[in-house]
């Protein structure tokens, strides 16, 4: 079972002795920063020349200087920039800025997993990942809750590295909610994979594989959205309240056996052997390698699939679809 680390087993003093450098101010950024800031932690905001949120960050109240400055100042360096710029952040501006006893912190642990960056062996290395996006993080700190966080240690220099990740999980609110013990390596690989297989990928090629099914035999696109696409919103829902259980509860008797007898022949062998040759590929950095290399060469193939699906039926009928219904917040 996952180790669990609430408020009463972390002590705050710890990163309210430190220098925190949040590096970047964005989804995670804003929330570490502020959330910090509020926990009486010495804070500053790290931010490249032209910054679009460099006001932002300076009109909440926060010192924003420049990367290297930033690394140099502080003794804790938390990385929130996008994950494929991180090791040329850190080659340009950070890793001339380390000293020993110093901690390099991150949000997710792709690049230190795959080797893109490579921290020298005097620094702690550590992980703090709320599971949920920074606005909620910042949202609930302020209601006076918080987000859970996963937490890691990959280089523990200082042998202290895991309590001061849980001092920073509690300075934005992580440990009200709780925080679970996890090694880079199992978050990064299960992170991935989860968008991939389930969350991200295998959700929208379901919803699409669905729905052009019903709109190929003839049926209306406008009722194929409704089936295929919106009501899965209520189906997540009663699952995330009360597992398969509570959603086959609610349904009616017929959808519960059609769940049984039709959803193993949708996700089948042939299915999960291709979630585990997915799987292959991320422990392997294949997937890192080649999403890195895409980036790198300015995003052809990524442009091309975000075109190919913004043109698709399923979004031109959803938008339609979604200006009747008052009550579906697109900016949500
Ligand atoms: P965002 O894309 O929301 O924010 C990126 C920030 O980095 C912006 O403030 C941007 O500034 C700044 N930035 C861009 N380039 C540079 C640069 N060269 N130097 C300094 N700052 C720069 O990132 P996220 O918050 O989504 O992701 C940050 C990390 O958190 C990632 O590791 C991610 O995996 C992880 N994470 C994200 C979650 C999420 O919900 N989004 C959840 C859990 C983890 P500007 O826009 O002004 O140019
Ligand atoms: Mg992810
Ligand atoms: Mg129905």
């Amino acid at each position: 079972m996952a180790e669990l680390f609430y408020d009463d087993d972390a002590d705050l003093s710890i990163i309210q002795g430190r220098k925190v450098a949040v590096i970047g101010y964005g989804s995670q950024g804003h929330a570490h920063a502020l959330s910090l800031r509020d926990s009486g932690v010495d804070v500053r905001v790290g931010l490249h020349e032209g910054s679009k949120s460099k006001t932002v960050a300076e009109e909440q109240g926060l010192r924003v200087v420049p990367v290297a400055e930033a690394a140099a100042e502080a003794d804790v360096i938390m990385i929130l920039v996008p994950d494929p710029i991180q090791a040329k952040v850190y080659e340009e501006s950070i890793k001339d800025n380390l000293k020993d006893g110093d901690a390099l912190f991150f949000g997710h642990g792709l690049n230190i997993r795959f080797g893109f960056i490579k921290p020298p062996a005097g620094v702690d290395v550590c992980m703090v990942a709320p599971k949920g996006p920074g606005h909620l993080v910042r949202r609930q700190y302020e209601e006076g809750r918080g987000v859970p966080c996963i937490a890691a240690v990959e280089q523990d220099a200082t042998g202290k590295g895991f309590e001061l990740a849980l001092s920073y999980a509690k300075g934005i609110g992580g440990t009200r909610a709780g925080v679970i013990k996890t090694t880079f390596t199992e978050e990064t690989e299960t992170d991935l994979f989860g968008e991939q297989a389930v969350l991200c990928g295998g959700t929208s090629a379901l919803v699409k594989a669905g729905f052009e099914t019903l709109v190929e035999a003839g049926y209306q696109p406008e009722i194929a959205y409704f089936e295929c696409l919106h009501e899965l919103k209520l189906i997540v829902d009663l699952m995330y309240e009360g597992g398969l259980e509570k959603m086959r509860w609610s349904v009616s008797e017929t959808a519960e056996w059609g769940d049984y007898v039709s959803g193993p022949r949708i996700i089948n062998e042939g299915t999960k052997a291709e979630m585990k040759k997915i799987l292959g590929e991320i422990q392997d950095g294949t997937f890192a390698n080649n999403w890195i290399a895409e980036y790198n060469a300015g995003l052809p193939k990524y442009n091309e699939y975000k075109k190919a699906d913004e043109d698709h039926l399923l979004e031109t009928t959803g938008k339609k679809l979604r200006k009747l219904m008052s009550w579906v917040d697109e900016e949500a």
